[in-house]
């Protein structure tokens, strides 16, 4: 049985959700983990 390590950590600029939340409301699509959440 391996281990599969996971070396993928959250984005630091969108806190691994993928997206920003803005004030004026809705959210727009991080660009730095293109929506994933995860840097590489
Ligand atoms: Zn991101």
């Amino acid at each position: 049985m391996k281990m599969q390590a996971s070396d993928q950590k959250d984005c630091p600029y969108c806190s691994g959700k993928g997206y920003f939340q803005l004030l004026l409301g809705g959210s727009e699509t991080c660009t730095c983990c293109s929506g994933s959440g995860k840097s590489k």
